[in-house]
């Protein structure tokens, strides 16, 4: 068994990152697996390489361990060798179409818009995908229905190629979609099982449309619960920056934290420190809520999440 903790490196590390990254480490450790972090720092606009280094060293604070790190850019051959298999099957094409032309159509499962495939008759230019440099490009997914229940019940079943449209696999800025990586890069690290949260969970047949093309192996995957934050007037939203991670530290140590993520985990009775480790024997999905969780902060409570 092999998982991994795949954090994009876009952002600082948050109570988010953390519960999910220890739920991921918890579940292949109770099961005496591998489990590795993969930082996926693809999307050059964003990634700062400050926030690798400031990942790893927030989740290994936490008291959190890997069996390997694997920098998702230094697998740039396999995303190319992806699309060139792809283009070899005729599924790849480019995609002239701006946002506006598909805002206000139909909605898809994430909460997006679905693309409605306008392009797909649309040929490469001569000089393939690499030569495409104005537009997205899209993979044709096959119009068939993927059928999905992850580990933890949730049902995923798709059709992708409608429900979702077909997927951008390299970005006109030339960099390959977070969609095509995901599945090449669990594939080339033979993950056997995906833990993440319930955010990603629209995209997976997806993902599973894409291994088929591409003849990798599915792994099995769960999708946990979110930390939510209040955002504008009494809507929720998924955790993002508002908990700073150096509040946080200057607040809590390591092991009152990973007591009060266990505790909303549904691990402990109550949130008292505690280390990763000292989870793993009595660690099981079963005692995991699946109901979202909103968190707070203040210098004078500390964390909570309610
Ligand atoms: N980098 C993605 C994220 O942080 C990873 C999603 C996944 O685990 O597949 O949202
Ligand atoms: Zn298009």
């Amino acid at each position: 068994m092999i998982g991994r903790f795949a954090p994009s490196t876009t952002g600082e590390a948050h109570p988010g990152t953390l519960l999910a990254a220890l739920l991921a480490w918890l579940d292949a450790r109770a099961r005496g697996g591998r489990v590795l972090l993969r930082l996926e720092d693809l999307d050059r606009e964003r990634v700062r390489p400050q926030l690798a280094t400031h990942m790893q060293d927030a989740l290994a604070w936490l008291g959190l361990d890997w069996d390997g790190v694997v920098v998702q850019s230094e697998c740039a051959p396999a995303h190319a060798d992806a699309l060139d298999a792809l283009a070899a099957q005729g599924r790849l094409y480019p995609c002239t179409c701006s946002r506006a032309d598909r805002a206000g159509r139909r909605r898809a499962p994430d909460g997006g818009w679905a693309y409605d495939n306008t392009c797909r008759d649309r040929a490469l230019p001569p000089g393939g995908w690499r030569a495409v440099t104005a537009h997205h490009v899209r993979a044709r997914l096959p119009d068939d229905r993927v059928e999905l229940v992850d580990d933890g019940g949730l049902d995923l079943s798709q059709t992708p190629a409608r429900d979702m449209g077909d997927p951008i696999v390299r970005r006109r800025d030339g960099v390959v979609s977070y969609q095509l990586a995901v599945v090449v890069d669990d594939g080339a690290q033979a993950i056997t099982d995906v833990v993440r949260g319930r955010d990603i969970a629209p995209s997976t047949a997806t993902q599973v449309a894409l291994q088929r093309l591409l003849g990798v192996a599915t792994p099995r995957y769960r999708h946990h619960f979110l930390l939510l934050e209040a955002a504008r007037g009494d809507k929720l939203a998924k955790l993002h920056g508002s908990i700073p991670l150096p509040a946080l530290r200057a607040r809590h140590s390591a092991d009152e934290l990973c007591g009060l993520l266990a505790h909303a985990a549904g691990l402990v009775d109550a949130p008292a420190p505690c280390t990763p480790r000292s989870l793993v024997a009595r660690f099981a999905w079963a005692n995991v809520p699946a109901r979202d969780r909103v968190a707070r902060f203040d210098a004078e409570r500390g964390l909570t999440i309610e």
